[in-house]
């Protein structure tokens, strides 16, 4: 299933919904009591609910009626995941380009080295949003990267086991600002995670480490990778960060980008296209908005 954030006409309360074809289900009759608070997110609500819940989704999803796609908006599939945890430096092409150009901050780079890293859920923005450049002077990345989205807590688990706590799939573009500081202020700026453009439940994705990746800028093609050449595999992925600190339900896991990565400049548009998951555009502005 695809599962999707949207909202009607463009407006309007955020609603979460499944996907079928062109038509959008809502899908908040089924969490009538979740959705009101910001700091809830009714996708995590679902995914803690799953079991219970997913037969009515089903049920929905073949239903008639429904918003018609080109009529609604949609927003990233996740707003507030309890955490986003992030593999650095994961496929061995994108290593060897860091250490080309002098960007590797670390002598040695990947998750056996430097284990893994954390973004900020307020970072996150969906489809058609806009990155907001803080210092367009500096040179600021992009990273296409495939995002698992956790289903169950993980603590420990074996890493034959991982497959068991994955719910579902989306795409994300991580971005980086590049200098000294610390990752937690260079890939933690506002609108620094675009993700979408929607999330698809493990079952549609018949082999996670065949999955192709690709971001163009201004219709440029910039990165084109798959999955199979990660160095750390998912299964390896999940069991570590799971033996650092416990996954949850809703959580996403951010798996690493393949080589191109490259600078952002006000008036891009930056389309990522994921097999599987679908394609998104995002703009970008130097322009820091007031608010
Ligand atoms: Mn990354």
């Amino acid at each position: 299933m695809k599962l999707v954030r949207f909202t009607k006409e463009g407006s309007g309360p955020e609603r979460i919904g499944v996907l079928a074809g062109e038509q959008v289900h809502d899908l908040t009759v089924l969490l009538n009591d979740a959705g009101l608070e910001p700091h809830v997110d009714p996708m995590v609500r679902l995914i803690w609910n799953w079991d219970r819940l997913r037969t009515a989704v089903e049920q929905l999803s073949q239903a008639r009626g429904g918003h018609r796609l080109a009529e609604v908006r949609l927003g990233p599939p996740l707003r507030r995941p309890g955490k986003i945890v992030a593999a650095p430096a994961n496929y061995i092409r994108h290593v060897q380009e860091m250490e080309v150009n002098g960007l590797a901050p670390n002598p040695g780079t990947g998750i056996a080295v430097q284990g893994i890293f954390l973004k900020a859920p307020s970072s996150i923005v969906g489809p058609g949003d806009t990155i907001e450049l803080p210092y367009p002077d500096r040179r600021t990345d992009h990273e296409v990267e495939l995002a698992l989205v956790m289903g169950k807590e993980a603590r420990h688990v074996a890493a034959e086991r991982a497959f068991d706590y994955i719910f579902g799939y989306t795409a994300v573009i991580d971005v980086t600002l590049r200098g000294k500081e610390d990752r937690g202020t260079r890939k933690n700026f506002d609108s620094f995670t675009p993700l979408g453009p929607v999330l698809v439940t493990a079952d549609e994705i018949p082999d996670a480490h065949d999955v192709d990746l690709e971001l163009s800028v201004n219709g440029q093609l910039r990165q084109q990778g798959n999955t199979r050449d990660f160095t750390w595999n998912i299964n390896r992925m999940i069991a570590y960060a799971s033996s650092v600190m416990t996954l949850e339900p809703g959580d996403l896991f951010i798996t690493g980008t393949p080589e191109g990565v490259g600078p952002l400049e006000d008036g891009d548009t930056v389309t990522i296209r994921l097999s599987h998951i679908g394609e998104m555009s995002v703009n970008v502005t130097g322009r820091r908005s007031r608010g």
